[in-house]
Protein backbone atom coordinates (compact mmCIF):
# COMPACT_ATOMS: atom_id res chain seq x y z
CA UNK A 1 0.00 0.00 0.00
CA UNK A 2 1.01 3.77 -0.55
CA UNK A 3 0.04 6.32 1.32
CA UNK A 4 -0.21 8.71 -1.98
CA UNK A 5 -1.84 6.52 -4.06
CA UNK A 6 -5.40 7.27 -4.92
CA UNK A 7 -6.12 3.50 -6.06
CA UNK A 8 -4.57 2.38 -2.68
CA UNK A 9 -7.23 4.25 -0.91
CA UNK A 10 -9.82 2.96 -2.87
CA UNK A 11 -8.99 -0.53 -1.89
CA UNK A 12 -8.93 0.56 1.90
CA UNK A 13 -11.96 2.41 1.41
CA UNK A 14 -10.62 5.87 2.00
CA UNK A 15 -12.33 6.99 -1.35
CA UNK A 16 -15.57 5.78 -2.15
CA UNK A 17 -15.63 3.18 -5.55
CA UNK A 18 -17.98 1.15 -7.09
CA UNK A 19 -16.72 -2.00 -6.69
CA UNK A 20 -17.98 -4.94 -8.44
CA UNK A 21 -15.23 -8.15 -7.38
CA UNK A 22 -13.24 -8.13 -4.37
CA UNK A 23 -10.66 -11.23 -3.39
CA UNK A 24 -8.03 -11.47 -1.25
CA UNK A 25 -5.35 -10.27 -4.12
CA UNK A 26 -7.72 -8.41 -6.46
CA UNK A 27 -10.52 -5.53 -6.48
CA UNK A 28 -12.09 -4.15 -9.27
CA UNK A 29 -14.05 -1.22 -9.80
CA UNK A 30 -15.82 1.17 -12.04
CA UNK A 31 -14.14 4.02 -14.20
CA UNK A 32 -15.08 7.19 -12.87
CA UNK A 33 -14.97 9.10 -16.24
CA UNK A 34 -16.04 6.09 -18.50
CA UNK A 35 -15.15 5.84 -22.17
CA UNK A 36 -18.09 3.55 -23.18
CA UNK A 37 -20.88 2.18 -20.85
CA UNK A 38 -19.17 -0.87 -18.65
CA UNK A 39 -15.67 0.47 -18.41
CA UNK A 40 -14.11 -0.94 -15.29
CA UNK A 41 -10.54 -1.11 -13.34
CA UNK A 42 -9.45 -4.19 -12.25
CA UNK A 43 -6.02 -3.52 -9.91
CA UNK A 44 -4.16 -5.84 -7.99
CA UNK A 45 -3.93 -4.88 -3.71
CA UNK A 46 -0.26 -5.03 -4.27
CA UNK A 47 0.35 -1.31 -5.08
CA UNK A 48 2.77 -0.87 -7.83
CA UNK A 49 3.20 1.77 -10.50
CA UNK A 50 4.23 -0.59 -13.98
CA UNK A 51 3.35 -4.12 -14.67
CA UNK A 52 6.62 -5.41 -13.84
CA UNK A 53 6.58 -4.15 -10.25
CA UNK A 54 3.95 -6.61 -9.02
CA UNK A 55 4.70 -9.91 -8.09
CA UNK A 56 3.50 -12.89 -10.65
CA UNK A 57 1.26 -14.17 -8.08
CA UNK A 58 -0.80 -11.10 -7.40
CA UNK A 59 -0.95 -10.64 -11.73
CA UNK A 60 -2.63 -14.50 -12.15
CA UNK A 61 -6.23 -12.92 -11.21
CA UNK A 62 -6.31 -9.81 -12.99
CA UNK A 63 -7.33 -11.12 -16.60
CA UNK A 64 -9.49 -13.61 -15.10
CA UNK A 65 -11.51 -11.11 -13.30
CA UNK A 66 -11.42 -8.80 -16.30
CA UNK A 67 -12.78 -11.71 -18.39
CA UNK A 68 -15.54 -12.49 -15.94
CA UNK A 69 -16.43 -8.40 -15.96
CA UNK A 70 -16.41 -8.54 -20.16
CA UNK A 71 -18.77 -11.51 -19.55
CA UNK A 72 -21.18 -9.76 -16.97
CA UNK A 73 -21.54 -6.61 -19.02
CA UNK A 74 -22.90 -8.27 -21.99
CA UNK A 75 -20.51 -6.20 -24.34
CA UNK A 76 -20.03 -8.57 -27.89
CA UNK A 77 -17.02 -6.07 -28.06
CA UNK A 78 -14.28 -4.69 -26.23
CA UNK A 79 -10.57 -3.76 -25.18
CA UNK A 80 -8.31 -5.06 -22.32
CA UNK A 81 -6.09 -2.34 -21.82
CA UNK A 82 -2.97 -2.01 -19.46
CA UNK A 83 -0.93 1.45 -19.56
CA UNK A 84 2.58 1.58 -18.46
CA UNK A 85 3.98 4.86 -18.54
CA UNK A 86 3.02 8.78 -19.25
CA UNK A 87 3.73 8.80 -22.69
CA UNK A 88 1.95 5.39 -23.29
CA UNK A 89 -1.20 7.12 -21.05
CA UNK A 90 -0.12 5.97 -17.45
CA UNK A 91 -1.79 8.49 -15.43
CA UNK A 92 -2.70 6.50 -12.19
CA UNK A 93 0.72 5.14 -10.67
CA UNK A 94 -1.06 1.79 -9.33
CA UNK A 95 -1.07 -0.99 -11.75
CA UNK A 96 -4.42 -1.18 -13.68
CA UNK A 97 -6.19 -3.10 -16.71
CA UNK A 98 -8.58 -1.61 -17.96
CA UNK A 99 -12.32 -3.68 -19.54
CA UNK A 100 -13.37 -1.45 -21.99
CA UNK A 101 -16.28 -2.38 -23.70
CA UNK A 102 -16.80 -1.49 -28.02
CA UNK A 103 -20.13 -0.58 -28.86
CA UNK A 104 -19.69 1.61 -31.59
CA UNK A 105 -16.94 3.15 -33.40
CA UNK A 106 -17.66 6.53 -31.30
CA UNK A 107 -17.62 5.18 -27.78
CA UNK A 108 -15.19 2.73 -26.06
CA UNK A 109 -10.92 3.05 -26.92
CA UNK A 110 -10.17 4.63 -30.43
CA UNK A 111 -6.51 3.13 -31.09
CA UNK A 112 -3.90 4.49 -33.51
CA UNK A 113 -1.64 1.26 -34.60
CA UNK A 114 1.05 2.91 -36.94
CA UNK A 115 2.62 -0.40 -38.12
CA UNK A 116 6.07 -0.25 -39.63
CA UNK A 117 7.11 -2.66 -42.33
CA UNK A 118 8.70 -5.65 -40.33
CA UNK A 119 12.57 -6.70 -41.31
CA UNK A 120 13.09 -10.63 -40.84
CA UNK A 121 16.76 -10.11 -39.48
CA UNK A 122 15.98 -7.64 -36.97
CA UNK A 123 13.04 -9.44 -36.18
CA UNK A 124 15.77 -12.39 -35.81
CA UNK A 125 18.25 -10.56 -33.68
CA UNK A 126 15.46 -9.39 -31.21
CA UNK A 127 13.88 -12.83 -31.08
CA UNK A 128 17.18 -14.22 -29.75
CA UNK A 129 18.08 -11.47 -27.55
CA UNK A 130 14.86 -11.59 -25.49
CA UNK A 131 14.54 -15.54 -25.31
CA UNK A 132 18.39 -15.51 -23.75
CA UNK A 133 16.83 -12.98 -20.69
CA UNK A 134 13.88 -14.44 -20.50
P1 LIG B 1 -4.72 5.30 -17.05
O1 LIG B 1 -4.73 6.41 -18.08
O2 LIG B 1 -3.78 5.57 -15.91
O3 LIG B 1 -4.51 3.95 -17.69
O4 LIG B 1 -6.20 5.24 -16.48
C1 LIG B 1 -6.58 5.74 -15.24
C2 LIG B 1 -8.10 5.59 -15.15
O5 LIG B 1 -8.49 5.74 -13.80
C3 LIG B 1 -8.86 6.64 -15.97
O6 LIG B 1 -9.70 5.98 -16.91
C4 LIG B 1 -9.65 7.40 -14.91
O7 LIG B 1 -10.95 7.76 -15.33
C5 LIG B 1 -9.70 6.43 -13.74
N1 LIG B 1 -9.74 7.08 -12.44
C6 LIG B 1 -8.90 8.04 -12.00
N2 LIG B 1 -9.22 8.39 -10.73
C7 LIG B 1 -10.27 7.60 -10.37
C8 LIG B 1 -11.05 7.50 -9.17
O8 LIG B 1 -10.84 8.19 -8.16
N3 LIG B 1 -12.05 6.59 -9.17
C9 LIG B 1 -12.32 5.80 -10.25
N4 LIG B 1 -13.34 4.93 -10.16
N5 LIG B 1 -11.61 5.87 -11.40
C10 LIG B 1 -10.60 6.77 -11.45
ZN1 LIG C 1 -1.47 2.00 -4.98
Amino acid sequence: MAANCIFCKIIKGEIPSMKVFESDKTFAFLDINPLSYGHALVIPKHHGAKLTDIPDDSLTELLPVAAKIARASGAENYNILQNNGRIAHQVVDHVHIHMIPKPNEQEGLGISWPQQQGNKENLQKLQEELKAKM
